[in-house]
């Protein structure tokens, strides 16, 4: 079965949109087929995609108002080796445009459906706030990947979302899991940060991640060139971190289930 991400944490710049892109490159470079979904009106992901969003004609907006299918939208990212269901500024209106419609949360999940067969991984990148958009990711996904930053104010973050998310369960996605929380830009000489990441681990055991992703200058650079870090430096620190994640991600799904 296809697994669906919805990369998510309400708090800007903790590296959502670098982990989208680097992890769909990274899959893909382990041969997964990838389907990336830009939900944030910036187009960042789009862009570090090497997909240029002032080109596009047609966007997730035209998804989610219904008006295209996710195949008359979606574009290829040769940069990357995935697929892109790309969006633009146009997106910033849907929440708007929306309102009047029916069942407007699960509109994402109901357009991806026909196309779910010809991936193994769909990755969606949500905007920085607990809006209409990131809310159709959130139902779009069987779980929840969060990128965070190891900083002080972060654990009280993370609350604010685990609490979300335990209302879009019990209400609009019951299958909506944790899939994982991602310890991103981290430094290992910062005391805080270690003290957070023990924190972490103390709370949420074994839903962090093994894989930290550094701070790493080459990640930053990347985007500038439409291209993911792999491609940029494939030696740097930055792409040997994403290329773990994805390596971690393939192990644990390879594991056999468990019986109770
Ligand atoms: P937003 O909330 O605005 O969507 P975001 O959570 O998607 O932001 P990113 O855009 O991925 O965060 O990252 C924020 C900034 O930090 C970007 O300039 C990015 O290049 C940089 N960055 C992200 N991860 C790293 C890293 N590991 N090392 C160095 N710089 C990074
Ligand atoms: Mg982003």
């Amino acid at each position: 079965m296809t697994k669906i991400f919805a990369i998510t944490n309400q708090k800007g710049g903790v590296g959502k949109t670098t982990t989208t892109v680097n992890l769909a490159a990274s899959l893909a470079a382990l041969n997964q087929r990838v389907l990336l979904v830009d939900l944030d009106p910036q187009g960042n992901a789009t862009m570090g995609s090497g997909i240029e969003k002032r080109d596009l004609e047609v966007t997730v907006y035209h998804v989610l108002l219904g008006n295209k299918t996710v195949t008359d939208a979606r574009k290829n990212s040769q940069a990357g080796k995935f697929d892109v269901l790309p969006a633009n500024r146009d997106l910033a209106g849907a929440e708007i445009e929306l309102v009047d419609f029916s069942q407007r949360e699960t509109r994402l999940r109901d357009a991806l459906l026909p196309v779910l067969p010809e991936y193994d991984y769909v990755l969606i990148d949500c905007p920085p706030a607990l809006n209409l958009l990131t809310l159709n990711g959130l139902c779009a996904a069987r779980s929840v990947l969060i990128p965070m930053q190891c900083e002080y104010y972060a654990l009280e973050g993370l609350s604010d979302l685990i609490n979300t998310i335990r209302k879009v369960r019990a209400s609009l996605n019951p299958v909506l899991e944790i899939e994982g929380i991602l310890r991103t830009m981290y430094d290992s000489r910062s005391t805080l940060a270690q003290q957070v990441s023990a924190e972490l681990t103390e709370h949420f055991g074994s839903k962090v991640y093994g894989t930290v992703i550094p701070r790493n200058v080459r990640l930053a650079e990347a985007p500038s060139y439409g291209v993911p870090v792999l491609y940029h430096d494939k030696a740097s620190r930055g792409a040997k971190a994403y290329l773990a994640l994805a390596d971690e991600l393939l192990n644990v799904a390879r594991k056999p289930a468990v019986a109770a």
